[in-house]
């Protein structure tokens, strides 16, 4: 029988995570069955127990559940339960252990296929969801300089800041105070704002001679800051599709040990993509 894997969260029609895995499986002659569970916070827990109990072996985990998702697991690994948010579940004997591939993810994707040098990039990122908090711990590894968080709800940038623990490095700003901060080498959109309204355009000040504008969102949900990126004369425009297939290579290589090669499975959604609205 094929092993059960499942991504949660909410919305999750469109997501594409059936879709990577089932090409990751077949390139790696793994059969699987990996589908999409819609739930939300007051039902995840149920769904993901009825899962284990119909045999599910692994799962993603999405917005709005990152949280709830390393809360619920018996065992985390040092970077889940550092920032306290996991996006990948794999079933123990004792219960779920929970990881978080998104920092590694999108470090792989900006490094390896854009051949960003993130060594000393004075960063912005705008954000301090789930997605904020698993990508910053991995960006201050790759060596980024000066790190700047902005949130809409300002109590969330300082407590992102606060765990991240490098008080010399990393600053929580106010986001109406953005138009002071000077120029950036790396500006990442981690927010959902395009899912429910709209982000307000970013000042041009922001941008320099070198500077690269990510966007964790792809597909229509990234188009307007991917717009601005470019209307900004940004070096670079990179939205979050290398990402999603990047954090489910790392997510794959946790549950069987291999780790597909991500460019084929890239190359073939990237025509695919446009239109795209939910991501991982
Ligand atoms: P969360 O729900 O955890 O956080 C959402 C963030 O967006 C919060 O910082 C929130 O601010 C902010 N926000 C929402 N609406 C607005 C708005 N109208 N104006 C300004 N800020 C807003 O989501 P995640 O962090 O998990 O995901 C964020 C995005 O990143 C999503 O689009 C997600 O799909 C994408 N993502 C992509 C991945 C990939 O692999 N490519 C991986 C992870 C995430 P506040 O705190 O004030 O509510």
């Amino acid at each position: 029988m094929s092993q059960q894997f499942a991504v949660f969260g909410t919305p999750i029609s469109h997501s594409l995570s059936p879709q990577i895995h089932s090409a990751f499986g077949r390139q790696a002659g793994i059969d699987l069955r990996y589908i999409a569970i819609e739930a939300g916070p007051g039902d995840f827990a149920a769904k993901l127990q009825a899962f284990a109990d119909a045999g599910g072996v692994g799962a993603n985990v999405t917005l709005p559940l990152k949280a709830l998702a390393a809360e619920l697991a018996v065992t985390q690994s040092e970077r889940a339960k550092h920032m306290g948010v996991a996006n990948t579940l794999a079933r123990t004997a004792d219960g779920w252990h929970a990881d978080n591939t998104d920092g590694i993810g999108l470090v792989r994707d900006l490094t390896d296929r854009h051949r960003l040098d993130l060594r000393e990039r004075r960063t912005l990122i705008v954000g301090a969801g789930g997605g904020a908090r698993g990508i910053a711990p991995a960006l201050l590894d790759a060596g980024i300089g000066e790190l700047f968080i902005v949130n809409r709800t300002p109590e969330r940038a300082d407590a992102l800041a606060d765990m991240l623990g490098q008080p010399s490095r990393v600053h929580a700003r106010y986001l109406g105070d953005v138009a002071t901060f000077g120029e950036f080498d790396l500006i990442i959109n981690a927010t959902s704002a395009t899912r429910g309204g709209t982000l307000a355009p970013l000042p041009r000040s922001l941008v320099g001679r070198r500077t690269a504008a990510v966007d964790l969102s792809y597909g229509e949900a990234a188009i307007p800051f991917m717009a601005w990126a470019r209307a900004t004369n940004c070096h670079d425009a990179i939205d979050g599709l290398g990402m999603l297939v990047e954090q489910a290579a790392e997510s794959f290589k946790l549950w069987h040990g291999v780790r597909p090669d991500t460019n084929a499975v890239f190359a073939a959604l990237s025509g695919h993509s446009a239109g795209l609205v939910t991501a991982d």
